[in-house]
């Protein structure tokens, strides 16, 4: 049931959670004999870390990967039994916080390899996962590095990773020559670390197919309902469906001008809707209307969704107030207080995200705080 707060609500997100689930167990079936992972960092992409960790959990996935050991202490008491991998890994003066809050750190460099190792001969055992780079130049030890720690004799019985894991540059471009490459390197990887699990695929990977599944796979934006593929049809369900208020509904006479800059100039007698949305929301400037123009921006902008049609966004996004020009729906039809969709059921994330010059990640990972959350639905 929405509550009164959300029925009012300036701007309001719904966030299904029976579509979050559905995605999940989409994903880890295309996984084949793969496990899938569950990817929380960033508050959940946005979604929202509490309730997207349970409802993953419930769905079956056992394995979560967060940027920050801060994030993994704030996930751990929400999944007691369930294994938190850090991205970021562990640097002298955090290592506690691993052990405290059972959190796997991944190693990504030597220096990195160096504190794990200091704080395992303190320690004993402990789990880690290592991070080698196959392309993305971005973390992960070098090929080299890795090859060398693989025949190290010097290496104590204690270090034990439970992983070895690389990430792909082009998962979301499946011609793209680089996944051949970085799948022919990772082999070379696993085949130095025999025994040991294996990942690689991100959201993208995943739908490259079974050679780059591995043992576990780490799906992040396509169980969000994301696109993972570019210029292919998104089959995931929309998770995410973002609403704002229309303030107030205006008429502007053929010739006149509307927002800062004077950045609209209307050639026919239209209707605005001024909506309370703006860039502080998280509905990038970049969003901004036809004619506006801005670093990147594409001349067409963004659309919303009202009363079964899209309608396009005008002028400049403020901090905010956005408008709509809602002069192709029936006069009667737009009132002061309705609901118009920004993206979600209606109009894909991505599309509007494109609109910006962006991806969905983005428009996800920026959502501001002025949102009233509504969770519907369930495992
Ligand atoms: C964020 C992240 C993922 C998830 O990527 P998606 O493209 O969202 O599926 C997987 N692996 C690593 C290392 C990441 O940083």
């Amino acid at each position: 049931m929405s509550s009164p707060e959300f029925l009012a609500a300036s701007n309001r997100l719904t966030v299904d959670l029976s579509a979050l689930a559905d995605n999940w167990r989409t994903m880890n079936e295309l996984s084949g004999k793969a496990r899938a992972a569950a990817v929380l960092k960033a508050n959940a992409y946005g979604v929202g870390v509490t309730e997207a960790a349970h409802t993953l959990y419930a769905a079956g996935a056992r394995d979560f990967f967060v940027a920050s050991v801060e994030e993994g202490a704030e996930l751990r008491p929400l999944i007691p039994d369930a294994r938190i991998y850090i991205l970021a890994g562990m640097w002298p003066g955090n290592e506690e916080l691993f052990f405290a809050y059972d959190l796997v750190p991944i190693v990504n460099s030597e220096e990195q390899l160096a504190v794990f190792m200091a704080a395992l001969s303190e320690r004993g055992e402990y789990p880690c996962v290592l991070h080698v780079d196959t392309g993305m130049n971005r973390l992960g030890l070098s090929f080299e590095e890795a090859l060398a720690l693989a025949s190290d004799p010097a290496r104590p019985a204690s270090f034990s990773p439970v992983l070895v894991m690389s990430h792909l540059a082009c998962g979301d471009d499946p011609m793209h020559p680089m996944n051949v490459y970085q799948l022919e390197g990772f082999r070379a990887v696993t085949a130095a670390f025999e025994g040991i699990p294996a990942s690689l695929a991100n959201s993208g990977g995943v739908f490259l197919g079974n050679d780059y599944h591995f043992d576990l796979t780490r799906p992040g934006i396509a169980v969000y309902g994301g696109e993972a593929v570019i210029g292919a049809v998104n089959p995931m369900k929309p998770v995410v469906t973002a609403e704002a208020r229309i303030l107030q509904v205006r008429t502007v006479p053929a010739g006149g001008t509307a927002s800062y800059g004077a950045s609209v100039r209307f050639t026919r007698d239209s209707r605005i809707a001024t909506v309370a949305i703006g860039y502080a929301d998280g509905y990038h400037r970049s969003l901004s209307g036809g004619g506006v123009m801005l670093r990147q921006a594409r001349a067409s902008g963004a659309q919303g969704f009202l009363h079964g049609r899209l309608v396009p966004h005008v002028g400049r996004v403020t901090m905010d107030l956005s408008l709509f020009d809602v002069t192709d729906l029936p006069e009667q039809a737009v009132r002061a207080g309705d609901y118009i969709e920004l993206f979600g059921r209606n109009v894909a994330i991505d599309d509007v995200a494109r609109a910006g010059g962006t991806i969905g990640y983005e428009l996800l990972t920026s959502l501001g705080r002025r949102y009233c959350r509504n969770y519907v639905g369930g495992v």
